[in-house]
């Protein structure tokens, strides 16, 4: 074992009593203080005689990331303890049941919990796997992933003795799954830093051009923020607020990302100059006040972009950022991000979560946004059969995907990803709901279908009915996993439970009426009930989702048209017209008035009071409170319509559409088709083949000029490429 030289002894001991002294949270008591210093003399000894790559002690490693866990995040004792024992396991022969005894079993488990990732990150089974279970450790304790947090960042640190190909390999490595971690975690400086680390040794070329130019332009950089700066300072001052304010120059890349993402060079980035100005002895309570009032007095001296103004202190993000920041326009033109947030933000925004535990007294914090993110995880890892791939993805996209905000119509408000549909808020206030959904009414007003892509600041009141029930469509117009696995849930085991009891089912039924359960029935019964096939008939028949009555009817009759109740609408012609049209209730009816469309201001919905236009290409049907409708009814008449249910006689039409595939194919089909309020789907059907799609719609139809309107509409959705009727083929 190679001896260390005294040199070599000394600078590890100062190392250590320079953590410990750095490290206020170590000092609560002697007994905490003499358990550190403990944990340093069992790694020390452990690891004694071995060196890192780079040739210094090993234990100056373990040291490090106890500094990090320490200084730079905050943590506690036992996080610092863990730190300092965090490699003994995997190379050392000190035992987790060592730990367990020497220390305490709570420390123990932190440290199996580092073990344990650190074998995952070894294993062959692939990022994506490794990652999901690296996720899954966080329900165990989230110091666990800190800590590897503080111990990946020391290793970037330390990157360059490594050879090139680890240092690929682990800046790959870093990339896809800390870098996530530390900005989910809000730990903004260390993903900033692992990032620079990561380009240094993904892209050198880029990093060392970037980090040149950068220096180069220091010295005229400096001076100017110089020159901006100045005239703050003197407000504040005169003002006599106590702050500190620094400049900050952005990361190498982030500035690279922005190159790349606007295709310009490095001295057109738009905001290469920041400045952060941190409030003193703020209290909770002013703390937005006075964030603002600092706003005010910068936009007094410099004019403000107000597209760049971004106020995550009324809304923190969902890591728990906050702080006020706004662009303005410098001296000579420039434009100068400003950030302007108190001692608490700023900690919170540095530090993350561990900055949350710091202010836990104080009100308001003890729920702190980290368990709300933790629970959010969780609830996306109920299904542990789920593609480790499909994880990494749906992690990834709840990752950046930037959040927006929605309100219940009591006021509580709920975070949705961006693109989020109504139908994601109904299954965010409960499944129940969800199951439910027919609509939704936003800001009070305007009625909308469950697709409706949420914005911003709507309040959102969910409509709900009994007879409803979940969609397959659903599938794809929702974008949380909370509405996702709810939905998956359902369909995987109420579509094996119905089949189940369907199969059992038929027979029987068939028995009673004394009818054969032969395959000409069952094709008949299909057909009668409007199914897709055999196993869609078994499933609906055990999900008592089909009229028994019924069963006769459609085993024994050959079908080709059949009476229907449709929604349609009848409508008052003015008194000087004169017509041929049947009277019905008072209320004159056209008989085929398939020419009109819904506005798409309003959306009526059967049973909401409507009125109607006429226009070129028929009549335009608005709500009659839609202020769109109002404003029109002062230069034309509106014609009064009212919704009626009738029975009418229909045909079956099959209709077959083959085009390009994209998202959404699907629903914009439909969307025309039941735009055309009295035709009704009985079956629908799409498959892709190499992007290509062909999809079959059963249709019933009232007649060939309703059948020709529909095809041309269809003929006009993005994408399409052949509508054609094909004859309906009888068995
Ligand atoms: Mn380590």
């Amino acid at each position: 074992m190679a001896e260390f030289s005294q040199e070599e002894k000394d600078n590890i001991q100062k190392q250590f009593e320079d953590l410990l002294q750095n490290s206020p949270k170590c000092h609560k008591s002697e007994e905490t203080i003499a358990l550190v210093r403990k944990a340093f003399d069992v790694a020390n000894e452990a690891h004694y005689g071995t060196r890192r790559r780079s040739g210094e002690p090993y234990i100056l490693h373990p040291i490090a990331v106890a500094k990090i866990v320490s200084i730079e995040i905050g943590l506690g004792s036992k996080s610092v303890i863990s730190a300092l024992l965090h490699d003994v396991v995997e190379d050392t022969d000190i035992t987790l049941e060592d730990i367990s005894n020497m220390f305490n079993p709570k420390i123990a488990q932190i440290v199996d919990g580092l073990t344990k990732i650190r074998g995952l990150l070894k294993n062959k089974e692939g990022q994506a796997e490794n990652f999901k279970k690296i996720v899954f450790t966080l329900s165990e304790d989230v110091r666990v992933i800190i800590i590897k947090l503080a111990d990946r960042l020391h290793n970037m640190r330390t990157l360059d003795s490594m050879s090139p190909e680890k240092q690929l390999r682990i800046a790959e490595e870093t990339n896809t799954l800390f870098v996530p971690l530390a900005h989910r975690l809000g730990f903004y400086k260390i993903k900033m830093e692992l990032e620079d680390l990561c380009l240094k040794y993904l892209n050198p070329t880029v990093y060392n051009d970037i980090f040149r130019q950068l220096k180069g332009s220091e010295k005229k950089r400096i001076h100017y923020l110089n020159r901006f700066c100045v005239p703050i300072m003197m407000t504040l001052e005169k003002n006599n607020i106590n702050y500190s304010i620094s400049s900050r120059s952005k990361s190498i890349s982030s500035i690279w990302a922005k190159m790349q993402k606007k295709g310009i060079s490095f001295d057109n980035v738009y905001d290469v100059f920041a400045v952060r100005i941190i409030l003193q002895d703020v209290p909770l309570e002013e703390e937005k006040a006075m964030c603002w009032r600092v706003y005010s007095y910068i936009t007094d001296k410099y004019t403000p972009n107000p597209e760049r103004l971004r106020d995550w202190i009324s809304t923190p993000k969902d890591n728990g950022y906050e702080s006020l920041h706004t662009t303005v326009m410098g001296p000579d033109g420039t434009w100068v991000e400003v950030q302007i947030r108190t001692q608490r933000m700023d900690d919170i925004a540095e530090q993350g979560y561990a900055a949350h535990w710091r202010y836990k007294n104080i009100d308001g914090f003890e729920q702190s946004q980290l368990e709300v993110w933790m629970k959010r995880v969780r609830s996306s890892l109920v299904n542990p059969d789920e593609d480790a791939l499909k994880f990494l993805d749906d992690f990834k996209l709840n990752l950046y995907a930037t959040d927006l905000f929605a309100f219940t119509p009591k006021g509580e408000m709920h975070r949705f990803p961006i693109g989020a549909t109504a139908l994601d808020f109904a299954y965010e206030i409960h499944s129940e709901v969800g199951n439910h959904a027919i609509g939704a009414r936003i800001n009070k007003g305007k009625v909308v279908g469950v697709d409706y892509k949420l914005e911003s600041g709507d309040q959102v009141e969910i409509l709900t009915s009994d007879s409803q029930k979940p969609q397959k469509e659903w599938l794809k117009i929702i974008s949380t996993s909370k509405a996702k696995n709810a939905l998956d849930q359902i369909f995987k085991y109420e579509k094996r439970k119905n089949f189940v009891r369907g199969q059992q089912l038929l027979p029987k039924l068939l028995e009673e009426r004394e009818l054969p359960a032969s395959p000409t029935i069952i094709n008949k019964l299909v057909q009668g009930y409007g199914v897709a096939d055999k196993n869609e008939l078994y499933e609906k028949l055990g999900g008592d989702e089909l009229n028994i009555e019924k069963m006769v009817e459609y085993a024994t009759h050959k079908r080709q048209s059949k009476k229907i109740t449709f929604w349609g609408l009848s409508f008052m012609k003015n008194e000087d017209e004169t017509d041929d049209e049947q009277e019905e209730s008072g209320v004159k009816v056209l008989r085929h008035s398939t020419n009109y469309t819904i506005a798409s201001c309003c959306h009526p919905i059967p049973g909401d009071e409507v009125i109607g236009f006429e226009g070129k290409n028929g009549w335009v049907i608005h709500k009659k409170n839609c202020p769109s409708a109002i404003e029109r009814q002062q230069t034309e008449n509106a014609h009064k319509i009212k919704w009626i249910s009738r029975q009418e006689q229909v045909f079956l039409v099959t209709i077959q559409m083959k085009g390009k595939d994209r998202i959404g194919m699907l629903n914009d089909i439909s969307n025309v088709i039941s735009n055309q309020l009295n035709v009704n789907i009985r079956t629908g059907h799409i498959e892709t083949v190499e992007h290509e799609f062909i999809a079959h719609f059963d249709l019933y139809i009232h007649d060939s000029q309703q059948l020709n309107t529909l095809m041309m509409n269809l003929q006009k959705v993005k994408g399409m490429n052949k509508v054609e009727r094909i004859e309906q083929q009888e068995k």
